[in-house]
């Protein structure tokens, strides 16, 4: 018998097309919206594949997996992302501000940390957790999943 058959390796001309690997796309179970659908249902943090339940268990705590899809939301793991975009968003709000009343009225230093450092903070509390139900969504329309639910 012929040993390169069987593997189908190098076959003579005209003998057989050479394997090939299977090249299509299983699709995942869960609902595939547009990208935009999935990350504005993620800044309310609802399901970004379904918007049928909530994607949060605590204030950042995502839930493992969609009660009504099953989309297993916590395998996209956002990691330092809402941070950088808290950060970022919180930054670019605040800062020009401060200069503005600076220039404005030129408060005293304990008037402008009255006012800056409260706001910087709960602006910071209030964006987190839609930025990362935004982000969650993000990665799940871009298929950003972990492969292995147990490591870290
Ligand atoms: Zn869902």
């Amino acid at each position: 018998m012929d040993d390169r058959k069987d593997l189908n390796m190098n076959p003579a001309p005209g003998e057989q097309t050479p394997w090939q690997p299977d090249r299509s796309v299983a699709s995942n179970p869960w609902p595939h919206p547009p990208m935009a659908t999935a990350i504005g249902r993620g800044l309310l943090g609802r399901c970004p594949a379904c918007g049928k339940t909530h994607i949060f268990n605590s204030f950042l705590k995502v839930t493992a997996e969609c009660r009504n899809c099953g989309a297993p939301l916590g395998l996209a793991q956002a990691d330092d992302a809402p941070p950088y975009f808290t950060i970022l968003i919180t930054g670019h709000i605040v800062v020009p501000l401060m200069f503005m009343v600076d220039r404005w009225s030129e408060p005293p230093l304990w008037i402008m940390s009255a006012i800056f450092l409260p706001l910087t903070f709960f602006l910071a509390l209030a964006l987190l957790q839609p930025i990362k139900g935004g982000t969650v969504g993000l990665m799940l329309t871009l298929n950003m999943l972990k492969s292995d639910p147990n490591e870290t």
